[in-house]
Order: structure tokens, then sequence, then C-alpha cells
């Protein structure tokens, strides 16, 4: 098991249609739910990030931008506008 995925189980998520907040999981154990997309966004925003971050510190100044953009737009919260902002400099 990776380092990723041995940080991932220990990880809860709040359930988006009850709230409840629970170990990962394929389905709300409250109110049967299938939360596996909150997973699959989890996943796909830990490797954009680690792609972010790899291509900064090697040097790829437009693979940072695509993986920073790509955060923003799937969150666009004050931290991923900010790191966008960041990378485009
Ligand atoms: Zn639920």
């Amino acid at each position: 098991m990776s380092e990723w995925q041995n940080s991932f189980q220990r990880l809860e998520c709040r359930c988006p249609v009850c709230g409840t907040v629970q170990e990962w999981q394929d389905e709300c154990e409250r109110c049967h739910a299938d939360i596996r997309i909150l997973r699959r966004l989890a996943d796909e925003t830990y490797l954009l990030q680690r792609r972010c971050f790899e291509a900064l510190t090697t040097g790829e100044h437009f693979r940072a931008e695509q993986a920073a953009e790509q955060l923003a737009q799937i969150f666009p919260t004050p931290l991923y506008e900010m790191l966008s902002r960041f990378v485009r400099r």
C-alpha cells in the first residue's frame, strides 16, 4: 500500500446528502447514498496537486500551470486560485 493510500485510509469524508462524517467507503453508512465520486474527486485532487508540485520542483512551469489551472477549475477555492496565480508568475 502506498504512502498516499495509507494516509487516505485515515481520512474521513462528509456525505453530501446527509452530512454524516465517516470513513471513506462506497456508500454512506447512514443514508446509503453512493459516495464513490467523492473518493474519485479526492484522488484527482491529490494527483493534480502532486503533479503541480513535482513540476515546480523540476522547472516544468507549463505543466505546473496546467495542473494548477485544473485544480482551480474543479475547486474554485481561494487556495487553488492563489496557487494558480502563484504558478503563473
Ligand atoms: Zn449520507
